[in-house]
């Protein structure tokens, strides 16, 4: 079966589960909103202001609906924080702008081709807001007026309410809105009118300010409960992406296939369908396009034809916005004999804007692995905070995160309440980093087993 493609929404599911993940203390990009200026350490981020910085201005062009279909490549080194700022920008954006996370190597699998499991990640990251309301009955109160201009105050006025059925129409006209309880009401509350004093009690839900009342406008609906409370009646809103509406729509798939993720490929007769009919909702106000982010992670892992494929998927006119990242240099573009820069096609790259990430200091270092310890919720001596940024500096970030844990347990094991140096400098011995079981393979290349399969006792070829 094909992995499904990782959405904000499962990994949100997940998080119920409070595991700790590798960017699990990351809560946003950290600038202050009105300037987009990155803070030294907020949200989870340090440093890397200048990334953090374009990252927020895509992201504020994103959230105002002013792009799409454009692309931005994340290139810098490993453990440069590409990915985090990603998370970053995905905690950023509303509620319902999907974000979606694929990493280049989910799409070869053999369940699907690599351009249909692009597709599916392409329209899982296009959100369609539908609006729907419900059908007036009989007796519903279908429009409310306030007149404030009788009393001079926008905390009363002059009420008046029209039901569907003109026999029950309530006899409002005159009366006077209780300013103190008007001040209490909001969308959703379930309020009831005293026909004959005219006065409105507020049944349910909190306390609210007049101006979330003013922003339900003059022709907010009301629905009349059966035994004379009325409800503020709210359209519902809900966002799906087009691929759900695909997937429902796909004879052979069902909707069941959203949970299992088994949803297999997706024939090419139903999307124009489903473009065509969301067309005709975006016509007639029902519904209209959110354009979420595509995150593609290790984009030097797509080949030649999966890089055409996003290049013309970009034009189309519901395209997502699609951040990528890449700790390559220049290398080859997968399915070619050509070098690239990032292993991007040329005139893929063309179209690209670059947002790079250097890497951090000392300083840095510490404080992203004290943010880190507190994630973990593991306290940590000052002297192993700097052994572990040693290590940090020396082997990358990563392993010095990765190192926290393993330090906390040995710690534990000798019933100490703070890890100190001494736990780090054993995890250290414990578990290699990269540069170190490099050099030991090296060192013990013949008791390996080699590409051939062969190995050699005692070491000699
Ligand atoms: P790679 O190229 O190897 O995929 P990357 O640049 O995507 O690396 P990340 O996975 O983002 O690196 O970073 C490694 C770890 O360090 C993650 O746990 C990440 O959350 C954390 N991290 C990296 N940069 C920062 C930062 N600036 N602030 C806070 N945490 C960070």
């Amino acid at each position: 079966m094909a992995a499904p493609i990782t959405t904000i929404s499962d990994s949100k599911d997940r998080q119920g589960l409070n595991l700790i993940a590798a960017h699990s203390h990351i809560r946003g990009l950290g600038v202050t909103p009105d300037t987009l200026t990155p803070k030294p350490s907020a949200d989870g981020l340090v440093g890397q202001q200048k990334a953090r910085k374009a990252a927020s201005v895509i992201l504020q062009m994103v959230k105002e609906g002013k792009i799409a279909g454009r692309a931005v490549l994340i290139s810098g080194p490993p453990s440069t924080g590409k990915t985090a700022i990603a998370i970053g920008m995905s905690k950023g954006l509303g509620e319902d702008v999907p974000f979606t996370m694929l990493a280049s190597s989910e799409i070869f699998s053999l369940e699907m081709s690599k351009t249909e499991a692009l597709e599916q990640a392409f329209r899982k990251s296009i959100g369609v807001r539908i609006r729907e309301e419900s059908e007036a009955i009989e007796g519903e109160v279908v429009e409310i007026q306030i007149d404030r201009s009788v009393t001079g105050s926008n905390k009363s006025g002059k009420l008046t309410l029209k039901t569907t059925d003109m026999e029950t129409l309530y006899d409002m006209g005159t009366r006077m809105i209780d300013s103190m309880t008007l001040e209490k009401v909001m969308a959703g509350d379930i309020i009831s009118i005293d026909k004959a004093s005219g006065r409105i009690t507020k049944l349910g839900r909190s306390y609210t300010r007049s101006r979330d009342y003013d922003a339900m406008g003059p022709d907010t609906k009301f629905v009349q409960c059966p035994d004379g409370e009325l409800q503020v009646r709210r359209e519902t809103v809900h966002t799906v992406s087009l691929h759900e509406i695909d997937v429902i729509n796909s004879r052979t798939q069902g909707f069941l296939a959203l949970f299992s993720g088994d949803t297999g490929e997706i024939r090419s007769e139903v999307r124009e369908q489903i473009n065509t009919k969301v067309a005709e909702w975006r016509e007639e106000g029902k519904a209209e396009i959110v354009p979420g982010v595509l995150f593609i992670d290790e984009v030097h892992m797509l080949d030649i034809e999966c890089f055409s494929f996003i290049n013309r998927a970009l034009e189309d006119e519901l395209a997502p916005i699609v951040i990528m990242a890449s700790n390559r240099g220049s290398t080859t573009i997968r399915g070619t004999n050509y070098r690239s820069p990032h292993g991007l096609p040329l005139d893929f790259l063309d179209r690209v804007v670059i947002i790079s990430t250097h890497p951090y200091s000392p300083d840095e270092i510490r404080e992203i692995l004290t943010i880190r310890a507190q994630e973990e919720e593991v306290d940590i001596s000052a002297n192993a905070l700097a052994l572990l940024t040693k290590f940090g500096q020396e082997a990358g970030l990563r392993y010095a995160a990765n190192l926290i844990m393993t330090s906390h347990l040995l710690a534990q094991k000798r019933r100490a309440k703070e890890v100190d140096s001494q736990d780090v400098q054993r995890s250290y011995m414990l578990f290699y980093d990269p540069g170190r079981s490099a050099k030991f393979v090296a060192e013990f290349q013949g008791r390996f087993i080699g590409e051939d399969g062969g190995v050699t006792l005692g070491g000699v070829n």
